[in-house]
């Protein structure tokens, strides 16, 4: 925390932080799986590129460089003796005034790292989830930087997926400005129809998910063709196979959407393809792409 290795009740803010007040912080989310050499971070570049990316349009300097938050990462990931875990940098303005201009605030920077197992449960993975489409729509990109992972833009994503479970179901899936697909409060979108994949484009005001882009990349060394492209709400419900993809829910299988049976209401064989391509990859049971992991 802010260059310091800090024990975890130590690792407070005052109650005046900026981003407790407005929201003014970017984060990252990643996971470190255990491989059979070690544990090995999974694309920390582009996650620590991200985080710099999303604090731009915030005109917030972070006071350290990329090779200095991975190293402190790699220590911290050691030093508590961590195999598999999930990893929450996060830059924010901290304390000095509260006016919105965040004026002589600091940037106050942190890194924790934890084990969290499967986001949305081991039974997920295999049986997939029942989402529902939220009657809240994602902000449009020309309101708020929607390709920035920016804390205050969060609470989109709970009032949907808050509102899903409430209903009794496990996720949501949110609508863009236009009433087009856009993400999961937290996860990225795919279809698949007569073989070919389908997902929103990044125009769709979505994050630029790095699971996503890490799914694309194996579709297409797979021969399965990608559309990057608007996908319309109906397009769900006669899909033959959906899935959420994301760094904490990695690759899940959707069943069914507003109670809506999607293809034959299990795990479909792209979906599966797909989906143990991505652990083969991450357990490191192939060698390709090893230049997106980091070792500990
Ligand atoms: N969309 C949103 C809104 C998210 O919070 C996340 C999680 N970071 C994703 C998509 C998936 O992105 P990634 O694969 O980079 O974790």
């Amino acid at each position: 925390m802010n260059g310091e290795f800090t024990d975890w009740e130590d690792a407070t803010t005052h109650v005046l932080t900026h981003g407790l007040h407005y929201g003014t912080g970017v984060f990252e989310g990643a996971r470190c799986y255990d491989t059979e050499n070690g544990p090995a971070l999974f694309r920390w570049d582009a996650h620590v590129d991200r985080l710099f990316d999303s604090a731009k349009p915030y005109d917030m300097e972070i006071p350290f460089s990329k090779d200095e938050l991975t190293e402190a990462t790699l220590e911290l990931i050691e030093r508590n003796d961590l195999e598999s875990c999930y990893i929450r940098p996060v830059a924010y303005y901290g304390y000095d005034q509260l006016g919105v201009s965040p004026g002589d605030c600091p940037t106050d920077v942190a890194i924790a790292a934890w084990p969290w197992g499967a986001y949305l449960g081991e039974d997920a993975l295999q049986n997939g989830i029942d989402v529902m489409i939220s009657s809240w729509r994602k902000h449009a990109s020309s309101q708020i930087p929607t390709n920035a992972k920016t804390n205050g833009l969060y609470v989109n994503s709970l009032l949907a997926g808050e509102e899903a479970r409430r209903n009794g179901y496990e996720e949501a899936i949110v609508l863009n400005k236009e009433g087009n697909v856009a993400e999961g409060p937290g996860e990225n979108v795919f279809m698949v129809r007569d073989g070919e994949l389908y997902t929103p484009a990044l125009s769709e005001s979505i994050l630029d998910g790095i699971t996503r882009d890490t799914v694309i990349t194996l579709a297409e060394e797979r021969d399965i063709p990608v559309h990057e492209t608007a996908v319309s709400r109906g397009e769900l419900n006669t899909a033959d196979e959906l899935f959420f993809t994301g760094s904490a829910a990695e690759v899940t299988p959707i069943r069914k959407v507003d109670n809506v049976v999607i293809g034959d209401g299990s795990r479909g064989p792209i979906t599966e393809e797909l989906q143990s391509a991505f652990f083969d990859l991450v357990d490191r049971r192939t060698d390709a792409h090893d230049d997106w992991f980091t070792h500990v």
